[in-house]
């Protein structure tokens, strides 16, 4: 008999340890053999601890489970969620970047390699730089991270750029809010991330890379260190990748708990050990980024959906997704949902599928009021928006953004003044000082709206100037961004700023 169990952080902090325990000490207790094996997380977290059992006919599901129900898994009599695969939020699911996690052991090179890893770096290593770099355009790929930018043509000008040393950084600084999927990918799957940092590697010349992970995430800093010592010792990092003759090394570095540390420029200031601030573009990182060497600065979903495009091919990753939105996306759902986790979809699927249909709507119960999507910078979008596609271009035509596709749900009972209040909040407290706009314009936007919620009539007209002086002066998406909830909170929500509408008529 086989038992799962996840060990991922949030599955831990809903008691998987414990769970992994209590199976252990009934299985020895009865005399059974079992194969307790820890997974990544399937991404359904309101199911979690998770257990699947695989009596030799599937996995079947049972959660959550607690300690006191271990007993009843044994004996056959506990609830069933049935087979796992079938449960609908999973089995509506496309999973390229996520197809492994919760299935495999993370630390099993074994597991990664029987079940599709190493296929995409195999192939690669066969071809030369410029078809690697191609073929990484024609899937269409663009920056998991928020930016967007097409993830080829920034390989492109590291490929092209001359130079003894070059670097390939993953930014696994993951700081938006209602965002996990960089840390599920890490905990559950970490030699995808691996197998893409090579391959992105062979792309572009670089023979070195750095992992860039906050400190907020100690048990996916350890599981990386642990698995980047495990394909070292399995011969795919070092001086002869897989016998190949070719070279890539890498290691993790860790973050010190700066939001503004997720800005590339700003991460590799603290990479370097300086201080984080944000660096002025020119130059661009492609061309000196780490220690001034020309550096790939990628997220961990866009590292880790690489081997996926060379295993599968460039196209058919591009099949999936709706107009310039290729491949999938990895959609995190937090805030007040009934089921809350990791939902991948080809873009193109609207906002109110995934709120009320994928997500059951509130778990209050109560009428769903605004969604914000992108993380503390991103947009809130309100029930009448709900038939936006999933898209980069599709959310920017609707006055939002999707960042790293986190999506948080409010019920009616959410403040929107308050939500704006504490995006200035936040910016305030996060920014670099760097540039006027932002380290001033944050403070100034908190008393805005403290004078729009003390009624004075001349505040709102105010907070629209700062706000636009903010997107348009800002050195970096901090500043830049904040505007977003701000605006579409009072332009959305005007009612939640009453006092001050009250008090202008
Ligand atoms: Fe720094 Fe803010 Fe300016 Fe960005 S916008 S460079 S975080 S001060």
């Amino acid at each position: 008999m086989k038992i799962y169990v996840s060990l991922d952080s949030a599955a831990k902090a809903l008691g998987a340890d414990e769970v992994a325990e209590a199976i252990r000490h009934e299985a020895r207790a009865r005399g059974i053999e079992v194969d307790l094996v820890r997974t990544g997380s399937r991404g359904m977290i309101w199911l979690e601890p998770l257990v699947e059992i695989d009596r030799g006919a599937g996995r079947i599901a049972h959660g959550p489970v607690t300690p006191q129900d271990v007993p009843a898994l044994f004996d056959g009599t506990a609830d069933s969620l049935g087979p796992t695969d079938d449960i609908p939020f999973l089995a509506g699911q496309t999973r390229l970047t996520f197809a492994r996690c919760g299935i495999t052991d993370p630390l099993s090179l074994a597991d990664y390699e029987g079940h599709g890893g190493l296929a995409g770096l195999r192939r690669a290593l066969g071809m030369e730089a410029a078809a690697i770099v191609e073929e990484v355009k024609t899937s269409g790929l663009r920056g998991r991270g928020g930016a967007g930018f097409p993830t080829g043509i920034k390989w492109d000008t590291v490929r092209q750029a001359r130079a003894e040393q070059k670097y390939i950084v993953c930014n696994a600084d993951e700081g938006d809010s209602g965002t996990f999927a960089d840390r599920m990918i890490m905990e559950g799957d970490p030699f995808s991330l691996i197998e893409g940092m090579i391959i992105a590697g062979l792309g572009t010349g670089a023979t070195k890379g750095f992992v860039y992970i906050r400190s907020e995430y100690p048990d996916a800093i350890a599981i990386m260190d642990r698995a980047i010592r495990l394909a070292r010792d399995g011969g795919l990092l070092g001086p002869d990748i897989l016998g190949s003759g070719r070279a890539f090394e890498m290691e993790v570095r860790i973050g010190a708990g700066a939001y503004v540390c997720g800005e590339e420029t700003s991460l590799l200031n603290s990479l370097e050990g300086k201080r984080g601030v944000v660096r002025a573009k020119p130059p661009l990182p492609a061309l000196q980024g780490a220690f001034g060497r020309p550096t790939v600065v990628n997220n961990v979903l866009s590292l880790a959906t690489i081997p996926v495009i060379f295993e599968k091919g460039a196209q058919h990753y591009a099949d999936f997704g709706l107009g310039r939105s290729r491949g999938t996306m990895p959609i995190q759902i937090a805030g007040n949902v009934q089921h809350g986790g990791l939902y991948e979809t080809a873009f193109g699927l609207p906002l109110g599928t995934l709120v009320n249909e994928i997500a059951g709507g509130t778990a209050s119960g109560r009428p769903v009021k605004a969604v914000q999507v992108g993380g503390p910078l991103g947009a809130y979008f309100a029930p009448h928006q709900f038939d936006t596609p999933f898209g980069y271009e599709e959310f920017d035509g609707a006055g939002g953004l999707i960042g790293h596709a986190g999506i948080v749900v409010f019920d009616d009972t959410a403040d929107m003044a308050g939500m704006a209040r504490f995006a200035m909040e936040f910016c305030a407290v996060e920014s670099c000082g760097k540039c006027t706009p932002c380290r001033i314009g944050a403070v100034r936007g908190v008393e805005t709206i403290d004078r729009i919620a003390a009624g004075d009539p001349d505040a709102t007209a105010i907070l629209t100037d700062l706000c636009e002086t903010m997107t348009a002066g800002s050195l970096c998406a901090l500043g830049g961004f904040t505007p977003y909830p701000v605006m579409s909170a009072l332009h959305l929500f005007p009612e939640d700023f009453g006092q001050a509408r009250e008090a202008a008529e």
